[in-house]
């Protein structure tokens, strides 16, 4: 379940009329805004798509399902839009929250069970984060459901605040700038990703459930701890806007202003094409340069060609 501020838990402030006041227009207001601008710029929904809103009960999913509730009576287009949960039969789920709340909202919804849970606690030994094999079988099991019932869009509440993480993660320990795409296709190529609260901040999304008062489902029922490394990814950036106000929104923006020819990718830019006419960026001359530098003979000079064998 996504979440880059686990050290502060979200404080229940639903009682406090001003909350509540600001949850119901002005921050309802810039959230939908939002979710339409983002819904907007990736062509995340058409005319006649079925989108299966993937809902786990935890504060993301909630406001995910709420902003296209409210977004699909207004849309240019319609489409139709499906809650679906995954019971991966974890200790003390409490089964009934899910089908009670979208039974009063009127809104269709499945609900699959998947033990997962006995899956992954038997195949992860003790004391590791279960996360990552938790999270590959839900997809899956999402994925499959989808293609069972002919949902052209899977729908997941991943926020602005969780693609930054994910920026970080891979930067500092994959050595690759890669993020959590706004729109996806699955690496099968079945099935279009669509993450609507792209732009929305996690912390926006805290004082709107809140104000909502939706009824939250803990994402610690499996027991499990989470992962070190993005915990202290989340830290960092606790800390970074506690200094630093709007630091993160920066960085979201940053994500959709790349510049290749700023990087150093030469599969995204022709390098060699730029400001030579001679042979230097022939496969051969490259060639002769990497050898150069890869194993230079004892009497080797540096900046001389090595001598062909
Ligand atoms: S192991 Fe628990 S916390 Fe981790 S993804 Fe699965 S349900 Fe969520």
């Amino acid at each position: 379940m996504s979440s880059v501020l686990p050290l502060s838990a979200p404080v229940p402030r639903a009682r406090d009329p001003r909350v509540v006041e600001r949850g119901q227009h002005k921050l309802g207001k810039r959230l939908r805004r939002q979710v339409g601008q983002a819904i907007a710029d990736f062509g995340m929904i058409e005319a006649g798509d079925k989108v299966m809103v993937c809902l786990s009960g935890g504060k993301d999913s909630y406001t995910l399902l709420d902003m296209l509730l409210q977004l699909q009576k207004k849309a240019p287009v319609p489409f139709e839009l499906v809650a679906v949960n995954l019971d991966q039969k974890q200790p003390g789920f409490p089964e009934h929250v899910l089908p009670d709340y979208l039974t009063a909202l009127g809104v269709p919804f499945q609900i699959i069970e998947q033990d997962t849970y006995s899956v992954v606690s038997r195949l992860i030994p003790e004391g590791k984060t279960l996360c990552s094999l938790c999270s590959r079988m839900r997809r899956g099991a999402l994925y499959n459901h989808a293609a069972h019932h002919g949902f052209t869009k899977i729908a997941l509440g991943h926020h602005r605040d969780d693609r930054v993480a994910t920026f970080f993660m891979n930067l500092f320990h994959h050595a690759k700038v890669s993020s959590m795409p706004p729109k996806l296709l699955s690496d099968d190529g079945k099935h279009v990703v669509i993450r609507p609260l792209a732009y929305v901040s996690e912390s926006d999304i805290v004082d709107y459930a809140a104000a909502r008062n939706f009824p939250i489902i803990p994402c610690n029922l499996c027991g499990s701890q989470e992962n070190l490394q993005r915990r202290q990814v989340g830290l960092m950036m606790q800390q970074w806007e506690a200094q630093h106000p709007g630091r993160i929104e920066q960085i979201s923006r940053a994500l959709g202003n790349i510049q290749p020819s700023q990087m150093a990718d030469a599969t995204l830019f022709d390098f060699m094409a730029l400001g030579h006419a001679d042979d230097t960026s022939s496969p051969d001359a490259r060639l002769h340069w990497v050898e150069v530098e890869s194993d230079p003979p004892d009497d080797h000079q540096p900046g001389l060609r090595a001598p062909a064998p």
